[in-house]
């Protein structure tokens, strides 16, 4: 069975409208799917739409950012109840956060010499939250880089230009958003935030002490020794497993809906606790 928990519309920095994505799932033969965009819920309405004429079961879900020890680490929230309140407020305050910071991005570019990066930005967005991926493809179009893998390197992380820290909230906070909602809260892409195994496990150990419930052990980028990485650690922690693409429908990315590698231990699979 083919299954993909983990995927952006352009209601956060994807290309694809939500139908687009939905449409995608479905005929790459996907018979679960999940629309996880940054910290809104907005694109849930359509995908289900889309997702029931097409005979295709949809979980509702989000990937809201995270802080943990002045990193951001992102947590998929999985089967949410979207119009929960306290979810939505927490949604909200996470909006509040990256309009602040896309000024201060824009300020930090500004004094760096390049100009009206806000005006510019937001003509790559469809809607008025602003990603860095967007203010990475201003950059890309204005010539500054020549793809996502150089401008995040140059721009928009640590001290360079662009780079702007924020205080998102601890997982005890978003994983409290996520089961007030009645969904599961995972940790995406383990793999990705570069950690020593020390200390993906000291993160492993405080998720686990907020309650936090998986791992998502598979995405889209994953080698097998990657996978069996990230299963040991799911089984270590007793935490369920998930997979997704992260599929966001830029140009030149490889990384294809419901293109996946299976789960080691199915019967952790976080779909079958929801
Ligand atoms: P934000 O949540 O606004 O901080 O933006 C983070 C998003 O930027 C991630 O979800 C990725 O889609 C993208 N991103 C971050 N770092 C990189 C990178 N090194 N290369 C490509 N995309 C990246
Ligand atoms: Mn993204
Ligand atoms: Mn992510
Ligand atoms: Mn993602």
């Amino acid at each position: 069975m083919k299954i993909d928990l983990h995927s952006h519309s352009f209601y956060s920095d994807g290309v694809l409208s939500p139908s687009e994505v939905v449409k995608l799932a479905s005929q790459a033969g996907c018979e679960l799917f999940s629309l996880t965009d940054h910290d809104t819920t907005e694109g849930s309405a359509e995908a289900k739409l889309e997702a029931d004429k097409l005979n295709l079961s949809l979980i509702n879900g989000v990937e809201i950012s995270a802080f943990w020890r002045n990193m951001a680490i992102h947590i998929l929230g999985l089967g949410i109840d979207i119009n929960n309140d306290i979810l939505q407020t927490g949604l909200e305050h996470n909006q509040k956060l990256r309009k602040e910071r896309a000024e201060k991005i824009a300020l930090s570019l500004w004094r760096s010499g390049i100009k009206d990066a806000l005006e510019k930005t937001q003509s790559f967005s469809k809607t008025d939250m602003l990603t860095r991926t967007h203010f990475a493809q201003m950059l890309i179009s204005e010539g500054y880089c020549k793809d996502m893998k150089a401008v995040f390197r140059r721009y928009l992380t640590g001290k360079k230009p662009g780079g702007v820290g924020v205080e998102w909230k601890g997982f005890e906070e978003v994983v409290h958003w996520i089961h007030a909602a009645g969904g599961k809260a995972l940790i995406a892409h383990p793999l990705r935030y570069r950690m020593t195994n020390t200390k993906i496990k000291k993160l492993l150990i405080d998720f686990k002490g907020v309650l936090g419930d998986g791992l998502e052990v598979v995405t889209g980028t994953s080698t097998e020794e990657e996978v069996k990485l990230s299963n040991q650690w799911a089984k270590d922690y007793n935490l369920l497993a998930s997979c997704g693409s992260d599929f966001h429908g830029w140009p030149n990315q490889r990384v294809r809906i419901g293109n996946l590698r299976d789960l080691p231990d199915p019967e952790k699979a976080v779909w079958r606790y929801l």
